[in-house]
């Protein structure tokens, strides 16, 4: 089986500075929900935004689909859809029109039945007229996720979904990958927590200084290194 996502020998270096990323390869099957761990600075931002076609990189390929994500931007980028760490919102557009706008960026045409269907799943419907200034940080964290699926992406980027939340949003996150898993999306994420990392991925990718150390299937690696040796490695 083709995978979804082809990464061979990717790396990034920012001017004449950093080392972001070093040779990083990897492939990801559809289906699949995969987490990227580490520590501040390791690369992880710099690795999703190669990846979606957002920072240009140094040397290596990647496929989306099989679309080379810079010969093919326009392609890859439609198979996409990416939720960036920080939450930007415009505050007094209503929920559904927030999604609707995306989907307008993708040039898709209006499907309110799918869009009910995306605010439905992650317990936004009951929100859809709101303002998004009147939503918890929670509920906004939602209608981030909600664009990114307004245009029906095959895979979902989460960068560090989590951070700065507290434990019962945290929560409610992995809830939210648990139902987005069983709806076949495949999933890209990222975080510093290895307790989150194992809760939500198949597999684990430990990155640090811009290599990707390892990649195992979730239960493998705990039972490899088991969670005090893993937390010292990337902490
Ligand atoms: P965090 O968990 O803190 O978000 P990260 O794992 O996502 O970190 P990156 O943001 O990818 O790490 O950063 C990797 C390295 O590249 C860091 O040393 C960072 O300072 C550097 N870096 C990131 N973006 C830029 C940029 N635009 N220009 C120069 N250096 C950058």
């Amino acid at each position: 089986m083709t995978a979804i996502i082809q990464i061979e020998n990717l790396s990034k270096q920012y001017g004449s500075g950093t080392k972001a990323l070093s040779d990083v390869s990897l492939d990801i099957q559809e289906g699949e929900i995969i987490a990227l761990l580490g520590p501040n600075g390791a690369g992880k931002t710099t690795l999703i935004s190669v990846i979606c076609g957002l920072v240009v990189p140094t040397g290596g390929t990647v496929r989306v689909g099989g679309h080379d994500i810079r010969t093919d931007w326009r392609a890859a980028r439609k198979l996409i859809g990416l939720v960036p760490q920080e939450i930007a919102l415009e505050p007094f557009e209503k929920v559904m029109n927030c999604v609707r706008f995306t989907r307008g960026l993708y040039g898709e045409g209006p499907d309110d039945a799918y869009i009910e269907q995306v605010l439905r799943s992650l317990a936004l419907w009951d929100k859809r007229d709101a303002a998004t200034r009147e939503l918890s940080g929670g509920m906004k964290r939602r209608v981030l996720i909600a664009k990114a699926l307004a245009h029906r992406p095959k895979v979902l980027f989460l960068d560090e979904p989590t951070a700065g939340v507290d434990v019962a949003l945290r929560r409610e996150m992995w809830e939210v990958v648990d139902r987005l898993r069983r709806e076949g999306v495949t999933i890209i994420l990222t975080t510093h927590y290895l307790e989150e990392a194992e809760e939500m991925a198949d597999r684990i990718g430990v990155i640090n200084h811009g290599r990707l150390l390892l990649v195992r299937p979730t239960s493998e690696l705990m039972g490899e290194f088991g969670r005090k040796t893993l937390t010292i490695e990337v902490t």
